[in-house]
């Protein structure tokens, strides 16, 4: 029950137009590019990588606008905000729920999503005090077999661009 439901790109729009319209924002066209240019992104981008793709379509885009509007993408509820541990935020599509285990070497980030650990966080909530969780994080900091030195050990990454 802890689960975002989710949302597609088309409904996160109209979330995007609620959101401006209650707040009496005016978008414009520099912001509904980058919103574009943020929906269609894979992945965990930094403010930096965003104003990178947006600058592919609107040159004069400057980074305090991209900065300004992940501020309100988050706000709005379409992206969620991440911190890898780096020193650099990076921001997601909000959709479907899952968790994060990074690499605190190489950086490299696997999602996932456990039954068995969503259901445990639930009880664990219920049982300090009646807590019923609406929303959580969970960010898990390890090491890769490559960066903890094993002998013929490979990042996750490698292994998958192997094939
Ligand atoms: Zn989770
Ligand atoms: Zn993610």
């Amino acid at each position: 029950m802890s689960r975002p439901e989710t949302d597609d790109i088309p409904s996160l729009k109209e979330k995007w137009k609620d959101y401006l319209q209650e707040n009496s924002l005016n978008t414009t066209q520099q912001r509904e590019t980058i919103v574009e240019e943020f929906l269609a992104c894979k992945g965990h981008v930094s403010t930096d990588d965003l104003l990178e793709n947006v600058r592919g379509e609107n040159k004069k885009i400057g980074y305090a606008t991209v900065y300004r509007t992940l501020k309100l993408l988050v706000e709005a509820g379409l992206a969620h905000a991440r911190d890898f541990g780096d020193g650099q935020t990076r921001y997601e599509v909000a959709s479907d729920h899952h968790d994060h285990l990074i690499c605190s070497k190489c950086g490299l980030v696997l999602e996932f999503e456990d039954d068995e650990i969503e259901e445990l966080q639930d009880k664990v909530a219920q049982r300090l005090g009646g807590f019923k969780i609406v929303q959580h994080r969970l960010e898990l900091f390890g090491l890769c077999p490559k960066e903890q030195g094993i002998e013929g050990g490979l990042c996750p990454n490698e292994t998958v661009s192997e094939g």
